[in-house]
């Protein structure tokens, strides 16, 4: 069994056979690491949330940023039912891997300010089809500005 440290994540991948060549966390192509590249990693106190008001501020996560993608990859992947509180929408986007939520960058319609719970500072990130997600990462500004600049 050979090990495949993901170039986006980190995830220690065991490849068994050429047709597992995907990490099993983002599903970022392992064979092809050309194709996909990482900008911004956020893999301490970042929280992410799919609604745009709540007084929670959302549930930890690693948030990653890549030339495709904007990917949260949730810590604990609570028990609660998906469908009841992700967005149709955002829950559409989620992936073979349940617990991920990776929006490819064609989809991100617009970036903005907002708040995650009563005090922090975030982000939210709008689709192109009336979703959004909200996130909280350490450097704010320099994400917002990467995505800005990455849908332009
Ligand atoms: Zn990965």
């Amino acid at each position: 069994m050979k090990k495949i440290s993901c170039h986006i994540c980190e995830y220690e991948n065991e490849i068994a056979s050429e047709q597992s060549r995907y990490c099993a966390v983002c599903e970022a192509d392992l064979a092809n690491v050309e194709d996909e590249k990482r900008l911004l990693i956020c893999d301490s106190n970042a929280l992410y949330s799919t609604v745009e008001k709540s007084l929670s501020a959302g549930w930890d996560a690693e948030i990653f940023l890549t030339t495709k993608r904007l990917i949260i990859c949730p810590l604990k992947w609570q028990g609660f039912g998906l469908e009841a509180w992700l967005s149709a929408s955002i829950y559409n986007k989620m992936t073979s891997n349940s617990a991920l939520i990776s929006i490819p960058l064609t989809d991100i319609k617009a970036v903005r300010d907002c708040k995650m719970g009563l005090i922090m500072k975030g982000i939210i990130i709008d689709t192109m089809d009336g979703g959004l997600v909200r996130i909280k990462v350490s450097k704010r500004n320099e994400w917002k500005e990467v995505i800005a600049r990455e849908i332009e």
